[in-house]
């Protein structure tokens, strides 16, 4: 096999040798470069998406410091009014609500003026030196009427004694407050009476015209109120009414949370809590599980859960934070508008803070600082995702922002370690987060700007040129290499040919020297034997002869007017009358006594003869040869049928090729060379015709000549 390459290489030198200079030195030069060339592209490609990255989250952090420091600004400009530098409480809540209602970044906002608690707004509670509710008290005569009356109500328990009294200071009392505080006594003096019905009228009457009247602490009355009325109704067996109070001052404690200390929301939320329980204890069917009510409560408790986490903030910041700032800030006595941004994690959430010293009315010393608190949610949610799609980042995912402790703000964590992320910080390291941009945008990137580069489409044309040169090349090879086997098989066929016929006409001729045969007929036989072997000899070394001589295209043909219909039964009658006993038919449809057609008679023959050679030598021998021919328009068929061992399809194409023998035909052991049909193909189309083949293996075969001819 590697002696058959060894050949094949020897003789395709100069193909291999052209090919390898032409093609694969070149393709494979340039395609070295070429990569050489796309690695520094990808250099620069990755270069220019890192500064692309770099713009895009220059221009976040420069938007995000812009709000920041627009937020900033105005907490500047609040501590330097007049309201803050004269410490007006009033004016400050005022300006505090205005503030917060239009920027919802700013979460909460503290003040700390100096030997004072500092303070919420608008939370009012917490020791913040501002008590903004002032309530009118009794006068001292009230004062005593009403120990007296609390002399009958706890300690005589004479309600109805009470009551009178209450009543009769009530008819000398226009303040609003102390009316509503005196009606509010009445009412619980009528319910421990069991005289629900007057104690309800009188707390309605409490709700409905004085809404905003306040106990003596100053907290609201009708919130206390409600709860009592609720119990009332619960009492009197009106258990829906009961509820809807009860969900009612819930609702307003919420409401009203600003204006209670944290000890109050609590006291007053667990008392509508419990309210709420009993009624639930005694209208167990009122209230099942997916009432509105239920909903409204679980509802309500949320809210209450982020009062009492609002509560938690405060706590931490005067705990945490504000001592750290006031130390920062009011280093020096003096006052200087230096702005103190500060952040700090306690409990897993990251406090943002803005800050200001407050000057006093010398507007020299600094008597205390403001600051606010940042809100998480609305500057993650809001903020920064807003300001990140405006920046134009449309791939959500490549972009995260973390905070302090690693957790994920923004976008999605990225587990893949990659070399070309990029990590920054916000201008200040406030707050103190980093932005990240992932290296898989940079892939993506990076491949849609490789399949832009000229060098990647010129390497890719180098391999496709190269890999089309090795296909022609192995094509050629192994084509040869057909072509070699092929023509060692027609050696052997060929030799076989010849040894057949020379042995028989040696041995023959020998038997005759011999003398030893005498009689006249077996002699004539002989000699008609070996006329026969040297004819097919002939005949052998002629389509060796022919063939190559047409390959070289030194064929002459010579041409010549020919009866055609007549010519050809005589070629094919000559054919079976010299050479084979075989039965045989000639058929024709064409009615002229004539055709004149221009043909190369010996060429012609010779390509009549090999397929009648082929007929006999590829069918039984009691079979029929049949030959007919027709016309059809201008062309003249002629058709040679056997019923041998036919073609198989796959075969059919093959079999005009030089040396080409059939695999059948080659177990049917009947010699040959293979040249036949390619001789018959050559004559045929040098006369202008074609032949083709019709068969089935095992149902015999039909070659058809058709040749042109001009009336
Ligand atoms: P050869 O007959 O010497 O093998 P040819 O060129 O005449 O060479 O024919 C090529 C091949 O075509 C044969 O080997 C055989 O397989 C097939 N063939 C040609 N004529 C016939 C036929 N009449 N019947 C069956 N097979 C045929």
């Amino acid at each position: 096999m590697f002696q058959g390459l060894k050949i094949i290489i020897r003789r395709q030198k100069r193909l291999i040798l052209i090919f390898l200079l032409t093609i694969f030195l070149p393709s494979v030069t340039l395609s070295i470069f070429g990569l050489i060339a796309l690695r520094n592209e990808k250099y620069r490609f990755e270069q220019q998406f890192r500064d692309q990255q770099l713009e895009i989250i220059d221009s976040v952090k420069t938007e995000f410091n812009q709000q920041i420091s627009e937020l900033e600004n105005e907490l500047h400009s609040l501590v330097q009014t007049p309201s803050f530098i004269n410490r007006d409480y009033r004016e400050i809540y005022t300006l505090i609500e205005n503030h917060l209602q239009k920027n919802p970044l700013s979460g909460q906002v503290f003040i700390a003026f100096n030997g004072n608690e500092p303070w919420f707004p608008p939370f009012r509670g917490g020791g913040s030196g501002y008590i903004p509710i002032n309530v009118k008290g009794f006068s001292g005569q009230q004062k005593k009427i009403l120990e007296q009356t609390e002399n009958y109500e706890f300690s005589q328990k004479n309600y109805q004694g009470a009551i009178t009294l209450l009543e009769e200071l009530l008819k000398v009392t226009e303040d609003s407050n102390l009316r509503a505080q005196l009606l509010n006594h009445i009412a619980r003096n009528h319910r421990k009476q069991k005289n629900y019905d007057k104690a309800i009228a009188n707390y309605t009457n409490i709700i409905r015209n004085f809404p905003d009247s306040r106990t003596s602490s100053g907290s609201l009355l009708p919130v206390t109120v409600r709860l009592q009325l609720a119990e009332c109704y619960l009492r009197s067996g009106l258990g829906e009414e009961a509820l809807n109070e009860t969900l009612q001052s819930f609702r307003e404690i919420i409401r009203n949370s600003s204006n209670l200390s944290e000890d109050q929301l609590s006291a007053y939320v667990s008392l509508a809590g419990d309210k709420f329980s009993s009624i639930r204890d005694t209208y167990p069917e009122m209230i099942s599980s997916d009432t509105t009510y239920v909903h409204d409560f679980k509802d309500l408790n949320l809210l209450y859960q982020k009062k009492v986490n609002k509560w938690k903030v405060i706590s931490s910041l005067k705990e945490e934070c504000i001592p750290d700032i006031s130390l920062e800030l009011l280093k020096d006595a003096e006052y200087g508008e230096t702005a103190k941004r500060y952040s700090k994690t306690i409990g897993g959430e990251d406090f943002l803070i803005l800050s200001f010293p407050i000057p006093d009315e010398t507007e020299e010393m600094a008597q205390g600082i403001a600051g606010i608190k940042i809100c998480n949610p609305f500057l993650e949610d809001s903020i920064l995702t807003e300001i990140i799609r405006n920046a134009g980042w449309n791939a959500d995912d490549s972009l995260t922002v973390t905070d302090m402790s690693g957790n994920v703000i923004l976008g999605y964590e990225t587990t893949s370690p990659n070399a070309n992320r990029i990590a920054l910080l916000f201008d200040e390291n406030f707050p103190p987060w980093k932005i990240e941009v992932n290296g898989n945008q940079t892939r993506t990137f990076l491949f849609s700007a490789i399949f832009k580069s000229y060098y990647f489409w010129t390497i890719l044309a180098m391999m496709a040129i190269l890999g089309f040169g090795i296909v022609i090349i192995g094509r050629t090879i192994s084509h040869e290499k057909e072509v070699l086997k092929l023509k060692s098989d027609f050696v052997s066929s060929v030799s076989h040919e010849f040894k057949t016929p020379i042995t028989s006409i040696k041995a023959l001729i020998e038997r005759l020297l011999e003398g030893t045969v005498k009689d006249e007929a077996r002699m004539k036989e002989y000699y008609s034997v070996i006329s026969q072997d040297a004819e097919d000899l002939g005949h052998l070394v002629g389509n060796i002869l022919d063939i190559s001589k047409m390959e070289e295209g030194l064929e002459q043909y010579d041409f010549a007017e020919t009866e055609f219909k007549g010519w050809l039964e005589g070629t094919v009658r000559k054919f079976f009358s010299r050479t084979t006993n075989r039965r045989y038919k000639i058929q024709t449809s064409i009615t002229e006594p004539s055709i004149p057609l221009n043909i190369d008679k010996n060429a012609m023959k010779l390509a009549i003869t090999n397929l009648l050679d082929n007929a006999v030598k590829y069918s039984s021998e009691d079979s029929e040869i049949r030959v007919s021919h027709e016309k059809q328009g201008n062309t003249l068929l002629v058709k040679i049928k056997d019923d041998g061992i036919g073609i198989p399809k796959n075969e059919q194409a093959k079999i005009f090729e030089k040396f080409y023998r059939g695999k059948s035909a080659l177990d049917h052991s009947a010699t040959g060379t293979g040249l036949g049909l390619t001789i018959v193909k050559q004559v045929v189309e040098a006369h202008g015709g074609k032949v083709q083949v019709e068969s089935e293996p095992g149902e015999g075969s039909t070659f058809v000549i058709l040749l042109p001819f001009s009336t």
